[in-house]
């Protein structure tokens, strides 16, 4: 606003949500397994197995037997990352493709770091961790992605459409943006149970487990917050990608949706 009010709330929303995640990063992985009661696994492997990365030599021309290079924003732990890789090795044969997981939150890159150890990536030119705001790539250069992805990242950011709009600049043409996120659930009496145990058991694991309920909290609200499937279709249709179908698919029964855009 006039008075700068917008731009201190957004700097001490960016703040709240660094401090979330910092404080969450050790225990990330268990927190998500009680909350979503193991299915957010079901969902990573369903929104990897649907890109489909890599190039599988066997089908691909020789110009192009150069692998993907995939950007996974807000990758925090590698948990999408990781997948994509294993992905393109095992289903595709394409020991080329790579990824660079990018995250605004030091902590949560520094456990994705660690957890690689435990991955054939580790040493790999494959797998680049960078710390980096998703709505300001300028390390990136334009055109030169083929495939974007952020799961469980964009309901984060202050400024959703500059993120789309960087993702768009750094896409190549026909290069796909893949968004796996929260979002609303469509059945009303199946509405009111998530409701109930995101709001009441959601804070309270988060308490227990994480001896942390604030930032349990926030998740929750930050899900509520989130735009509903049409809303979000819009924001990445303005953006000017070109949306497949109907342009999203919903995850059990809309918990979590994954919406694509392809740029032109
Ligand atoms: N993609 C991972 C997954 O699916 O398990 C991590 C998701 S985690 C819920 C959200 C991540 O978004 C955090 O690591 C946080 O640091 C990151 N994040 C929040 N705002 C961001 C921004 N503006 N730019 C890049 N990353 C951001």
């Amino acid at each position: 606003t006039h008075f700068g009010f917008e731009t201190v709330a957004e700097a001490l929303k960016e703040q709240k949500v660094r401090g979330v995640f910092s404080s969450v990063a050790s225990s990330y992985d268990t927190m998500n397994d009680l909350m979503s009661l193991g299915i957010h696994r079901l969902w990573k492997d369903h929104f990897v197995r649907n890109l489909n990365p890599g190039r599988n030599p066997l089908t691909s021309g020789p110009s192009e037997q150069k692998g993907w290079n995939i950007l996974d924003i807000a990758g925090g732990t590698g948990d999408i990352a990781f997948r994509m890789l294993d992905h393109a090795s095992t289903i595709n044969n394409d020991a080329h493709t790579k990824v660079t997981v990018a995250d605004i939150n030091p902590d949560m890159l520094a456990e994705g770091r660690k957890r690689a150890l435990e991955t054939p990536y580790a040493r790999s030119p494959r797998l680049n961790f960078i710390e980096a705001n998703a709505e300001k790539l300028d390390m990136i250069p334009d055109n030169s992605i083929d495939l974007y992805t952020v799961a469980f990242g964009i309901r984060n950011f202050t400024h959703k459409e500059e993120a789309i709009r960087e993702a768009y600049r750094v896409l190549k043409p026909g290069g796909v943006f893949a968004v796996l996120e929260f979002s609303k659930v469509t059945n009303g009496l199946f509405d009111a149970v998530y409701k109930r145990w995101s709001f009441s058991a959601i804070p309270l694991i988060g308490q227990l487990v994480a001896g942390d309920r604030d930032s349990y909290q926030y998740l929750v609200e930050s899900i509520e917050r989130f735009p509903s499937q049409t809303e979000f279709r819009d924001m990445i249709k303005d953006a000017g990608l070109l949306v497949p179908g109907q342009g999203w698919e919903d995850l059990t029964g809309g918990i979590a949706a994954i919406h694509k855009g392809v740029k032109p």
